[in-house]
Parts: structure tokens; C-alpha cells; sequence
């Protein structure tokens, strides 16, 4: 699908910072109509141009490379591949370039076209598929606390050591633990992309994808469900030693974790990625859609540190010579 301008019949997409549906090309909100187009699994017709587009083997929104109009395809957001929820843009490319820029200005040795308009406007908006597991979890624990005393008396020191019962019986309600579902997605690279704030997803609507790129979920939820599970079994570890805190040591005799109840539901979470190609070589940046948060490398360039150490070099012979001139002065 596609969404038109019934004013002007451009390509509306969604505005990050209107929060609402955009004309770019005459500016009017929320007139849009939707549009169907004609796809196979590797190819799509264009529904506005009629170009043949190409379509990734999990593609589910691209963009039409002969009229830059934003496409969607209904088949992999709909049925077993539709979305529950979003996190619909919160930032827009604009004001994603210029938090890019602020964080790496001062990078002196970074090549010079690396904060260059060209480069950074082909920073593509991403949905990227996720899973949100969620778990009811029990744990008991049963063990033994010590609390120690010490007093002196007549130069020797006594200590009195007390022993406690210590017995927890937590529940615990995990919910919206996301882990992502893309291969093409490097796994480390959405971890440090996170956290986002999950109060701000949204019922999955197609208009939030228009103007991004996105994929559909390829990897099944019992292919990642073991980093939620670490996830769970980490936390509940952590709340359980924060539960029991204050004695000066705890002996476990017993400890049960019994995970209950467990639901899996399908999301999009939008990652703005720039891609910095310099010899031969890649360097992706990620930026959180929704907070900001950047994750990348500048590169080096070698040409920027010789200049720079020319420079100084440069300095310091004309320090040299402004001393040596002072003493034949003298
Ligand atoms: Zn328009
Ligand atoms: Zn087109």
C-alpha cells in the first residue's frame, strides 16, 4: 500500500515531530487515502509511478528508488505478520543530524565529510521487528542470616553473631521484556540502543511505517525467547539479593524459581542507522528513535591526524626559532 495526498497526490508519510500524517510536497496534514499496489514475494509495482521495485526477502516497507514514494506491503503487516503495538517516531531525521553532529564535533580526528549533509542525509528510519515476552514468575527462597556485634572490653574484642530465618515467597510480574527479531539486526547493537520507554507504545496502525523503512519479524519467538528467559532469571536473582539485604551473610538452603504464566506479542521500534563508508570499510551508527540515544564509532582518518601532528610540529618549530631568536638577541 500507499498513501496518497488528495491535494496534491504526493506520498504523505508520518511526521515524527507533527505527530500526524504529512504532505512533504505541499504541506497539508492528514489527507491522505490509501492506495493499493500490485506485489509478488521479490517484486513490487509501484502504485504510484509504476517502477518495479525489488523487495528484500523480509521487506515489509521500502522506498521506490524512481519516485522516492514510501510503500508498504500489506501482506507482511497483516495476518500472522501484523504488529500489536509501536513505538511510532518520536524523532525526526533532522533533529536526529543534529544530535549526530553535536556528539561528534569535537572528534578532531574523524575525516572531514564524516558530519556532512550529503553523508548524514542518508540516514534511513528503521522499524525494527520485536518480541515482547512476558512472564509470571515465583520464587522461593529459604536460608540462613547472620548479623554480627561487636563490642571491646578490658583490650579484647567480642563478637556475638545472631542467627535468622530467612524466608521469601515473591511473585513477580514481568512484562514487555523485548528482544529483537531480525537477523540483520546485530543483536549487541539493540541492547545498547535500549531502553525505550514502553509507555508510549501505540496500536499498530500502517500509517506510523509510511516514510520508513521496516522488516518483518525472521526470527521465530522460540529462536530468541533465551535472552528474555536470561534476562528474567538475572532479575529476579537481583531483586531477590535486594529483597534480602541487610544481614552481614545469607546461606541458601533453598532456592525455587517456577516461571508461570508466559505471553509473547509483536511490536515495531523505530532505530534511525547511518552508515559511514570510508576505505573500504563500514561504520553504522544507530540512533534511538524515541530517546535519542546514539551507538556508533567515528572512524579515524590518518590524513587529519598527520595534519593535526603537522600543526603542532608546525608550533613548536615556531617556538624553537622564537626562543633561539630571543637568545641572539641577548
Ligand atoms: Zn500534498
Ligand atoms: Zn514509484
Amino acid at each position: 500500500m500507499f498513501f496518497r495526498c488528495k491535494n496534491c497526490g504526493g506520498n504523505v508519510v508520518y511526521s515524527p515531530e507533527r505527530h500526524k500524517m504529512f504532505c512533504p510536497y505541499c504541506e497539508s496534514e492528514q489527507r491522505e487515502e490509501r492506495a493499493e499496489g500490485d506485489n509478488n514475494a521479490e517484486m513490487t509495482i509501484c502504485p504510484n509511478c509504476g517502477g518495479e521495485v525489488k523487495v528484500g526477502a523480509h521487506t515489509s516497507a521500502t522506498r521506490c528508488a524512481y519516485c522516492d514514494s514510501y510503500l508498504i506491503f500489506n501482506e507482511r503487516v497483516e495476518g500472522q505478520y501484523a504488529p500489536r503495538m509501536i513505538i511510532p517516531f518520536q524523532l525526526g531525521k533532522e533533529t536526529c543530524k543534529k544530535s549526530i553532529r553535536e556528539k561528534f564535533k569535537k572528534c578532531l580526528f574523524a575525516p572531514v565529510d564524516f558530519l556532512s549533509e550529503v553523508r548524514l542525509d542518508s540516514m534511513e528510519g528503521i522499524y525494527v521487528p520485536y518480541w515482547f515476552f512476558g512472564y509470571d514468575v515465583r520464587c522461593v527462597f529459604q536460608g540462613e542470616g547472620t548479623k554480627l556485634r561487636t563490642w571491646r572490653s578490658d583490650d579484647k574484642e567480642y563478637t556475638e553473631t545472631s542467627y535468622y530465618a530467612v524466608n521469601r515467597d515473591m511473585s513477580i510480574r514481568f512484562r514487555n521484556i523485548p528482544v529483537d527479531a531480525s537477523e540483520a539486526m546485530p543483536d549487541d547493537v539493540m541492547e545498547l540502543v535500549a531502553p525505550f520507554d514502553y509507555g508510549q507504545l501505540e496500536a499498530f496502525k500502517p500509517e506510523y511505517m509510511s516514510g520508513f523503512y521496516s522488516e518483518k519479524y525472521n526470527m521465530a519467538p522460540g529462536v530468541v525467547e533465551g535472552r528474555a528467559k536470561k534476562r528474567v532469571d538475572e532479575d529476579t536473582g537481583k531483586l531477590m539479593r535486594e529483597n534480602i539485604a541487610g544481614y552481614h551473610s545469607v546461606r541458601t538452603i533453598r532456592q525455587d524459581i517456577q516461571t508461570g504464566n508466559s505471553e509473547v506479542s509483536y511490536g515495531l521500534l523505530p532505530v534511525w542507522k547511518y552508515i559511514y563508508h570510508y576505505r573500504d570499510k563500514e561504520y553504522p551508527f544507530y540512533v534511538n528513535g524515541q530517546t535519542g540515544k546514539i551507538v556508533g564509532t567515528a572512524p579515524i582518518s590518518r590524513g587529519r591526524v598527520w595534519l593535526y601532528a603537522g600543526t603542532l610540529w608546525a608550533c613548536l618549530t615556531a617556538g624553537f626559532l622564537m626562543v633561539g631568536l630571543l637568545v641572539m638577541l641577548l
